[in-house]
Parts: C-alpha cells; sequence; structure tokens
C-alpha cells in the first residue's frame, strides 16, 4: 500500500516538472509579467476602497496541514487537493514549511491570516498549534473541512461541512471568523454568516485582482489583490505596495506554503527551495512593509482585523 501511494505521488511529481521544464525552455516568465500587469494595472485603476492609511494583508491556504491525512485517505481525496501533488505530499510540505514561516513572521512582528482545513484539527493539531503558540496574534481562519469546492456543494452538504469545522476548530479553543473557500469557488455565503464569519476571500485572477474591501450582507469581502508564488520578484512586489500606500488602499497577497516550492525528489530539498525563494522575494518585502508600519503609513492587518476595522471606521468608499 505504502510502495502504491509513493509512486502515485512521484507521477504527479514528474508531470509537474515536466510542465516547469517546459516553462522554463520556452522562457517564460510569467509570474513576472503578471507582477508588470499587476502594478501598471492598480496605478491606473484607482481603488475603490479608500482608507485612513494602507492595509497590507496577508493570507495563506492550508489545504492538508499533515501528513497523516494523506496517508488515512490513500489519495481518495487528492483531487479535491492538488491536479499534480497528492494530499500526502502536500499535507507533508505543510507540515515541514510551517515552522519556517511562523518564526519569519515573528521576527518581523507581522500577523497574518492563516485558514486551516478543519478535518486536519481532527487529527493531528501539531501545526496549528505552532500558530496559536506564536507570539504574533495570527487570525486562525477556516478553509473547509475536506477541501471540497463550494459551488459543487449542495446547501447541506456546506452546513456539514462549516458544522465539522466548527466542532474542530472549537476543540482546540478557535471560533474562525475568517474564511477562504477551497480552490477560491465562492458559494453559500449566507450559511458563512450563520457560523459566524465575518470575512472572506473572494475568487481573484490575473484580470479581478483588485485593491478592494467589499460588503455583502453581513460578511466583509478582502478581495485578492495578488498570488504570490516562487518566481515573486521582491522590486515589483514593493512597487505594488507604494500604491497601496499612496492610495491609502488594502494590498492582500494570498499563497499556500508550497507555492514556493521549486520541484525536487527529496522532501528536505523541497523544503529548502521554499526558505529559498520566500528569502529572496518575500522577506525583503516584509522588511520594506515594516518599514512604512514604522513611519505610520500602513498597517498590518489580517483578514478579519481588516474586516473589524472598516466595519468600526465605516471606512467603505463605495
Ligand atoms: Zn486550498
Amino acid at each position: 500500500m505504502l510502495v502504491g501511494r509513493v509512486s502515485f505521488y512521484w507521477a504527479r511529481c514528474d508531470l509537474l516538472y515536466l510542465i516547469e521544464e517546459a516553462e522554463r525552455r520556452l522562457k517564460i516568465p510569467e509570474s513576472a509579467i503578471s507582477q508588470l500587469y499587476h502594478l501598471v494595472a492598480f496605478k491606473i485603476r484607482k481603488p475603490k476602497t479608500q482608507l485612513k492609511k494602507g492595509m497590507f494583508v496577508i493570507s495563506i491556504d492550508v489545504d492538508v496541514g499533515c501528513s497523516e491525512l494523506g496517508i488515512r485517505h490513500r489519495g481518495k481525496n487528492d483531487f479535491n487537493i492538488h491536479p499534480y501533488f497528492s494530499e500526502y505530499a502536500v499535507g507533508k510540505m505543510e507540515e515541514m514549511a510551517l515552522p519556517f514561516f511562523v518564526d519569519m513572521f515573528e521576527t518581523l512582528a507581522v500577523p497574518v491570516t492563516f485558514a486551516f482545513r478543519g478535518e486536519c484539527l481532527d487529527i493531528d493539531t501539531t501545526t496549528v498549534g505552532l500558530v496559536l503558540d506564536s507570539s504574533v496574534e495570527h487570525d486562525i481562519g477556516s478553509h473547509g473541512y475536506s477541501h471540497r469546492r463550494f459551488e459543487d456543494l449542495s446547501y447541506s452538504d456546506a452546513e456539514t461541512e462549516l458544522n465539522r469545522t466548527s466542532v474542530a476548530m472549537r476543540r482546540c479553543g478557535i471560533i474562525p471568523r475568517s474564511f477562504i473557500f477551497p480552490r477560491n469557488s465562492v458559494a453559500h455565503l449566507d450559511l458563512l454568516e450563520k457560523y459566524g464569519y465575518k470575512s472572506y476571500r473572494s475568487y481573484g485572477n490575473f484580470i479581478h485582482d483588485r485593491m478592494q474591501i467589499e460588503k455583502h450582507g453581513g460578511l466583509y469581502d478582502i478581495c485578492p489583490s495578488l498570488h504570490l508564488c516562487r518566481s515573486a520578484n521582491a522590486l515589483f512586489l514593493k512597487r505594488i505596495l507604494d500604491v497601496a500606500v499612496e492610495e491609502k488602499a488594502p494590498f492582500h497577497v494570498w499563497f499556500h506554503m508550497w507555492n514556493f516550492s521549486k520541484y525536487e525528489r527529496c522532501e528536505r530539498a523541497q523544503l529548502e527551495s521554499i526558505k529559498r525563494s520566500v528569502k529572496r522575494a518575500v522577506f525583503p518585502l516584509l522588511e520594506y512593509a515594516r518599514e512604512k508600519v514604522n513611519l505610520g503609513v500602513l498597517t498590518f492587518e489580517t483578514m478579519l482585523s481588516a474586516a473589524e476595522k472598516v466595519e468600526s471606521a465605516r471606512v467603505l468608499g463605495q
């Protein structure tokens, strides 16, 4: 059984490797083009949300949270997680990478939103425990229970997902108030309100990413501004942050921890690849943002604190 699972994992990774190799040979700097486009678009389109000062929001999707989940499901939930990586592989990468991210956010005192899968908290609370024990007060939100697309779920199935997540999180002393839809599939917003959520992140892409916070019923959509990955460029990111400061707008970046990983056959090498990418692009961005915060022209916010701040100040320019 173990051999079958491991070989299935590598078969998926080989496919990812072929795609990466094709991109490399064709010399397509996809991320650079995306970041340049975002920079120009944010400069041209005036953000609709006007705040008292710029906001920098970071949210992290934790799709699995522990390798044990992948072992228990034996590949049966892989198709809900990732097109190339198995649930086990994603859980393993997240398990290994999370301490590094928690340390980095502690070093610069940056609070972020970690959206955990409820099912992980039923199986292994090691990773969420690291976030809870951090000296920085992070926002621990929900990323569904089994990572199924909400648009594919009936009302009652969606409610079951939310209910099971609430029960699992309550056992760890967490009441989740921020929700990140698995695979960015937005649906059943009324249920989110029923289960006490205050903020969520809607779907974004190359064209629709924006610096904006919208109110829908009792919920605040902390709209996505940019997805980060391993080819992120610190220079572009800093210039985009400058736009948020100048326009007093929210800049919301999001990622999965494994988005910074390069294809490697060895798990240890994958972790080193994540660390290298993050130190090259994300850490300089955080240092730069910290300088802006110290100058009083920017605030670090989680999805929840952004929603609460906007609600209390009623600053939405819509
Ligand atoms: Zn996800």
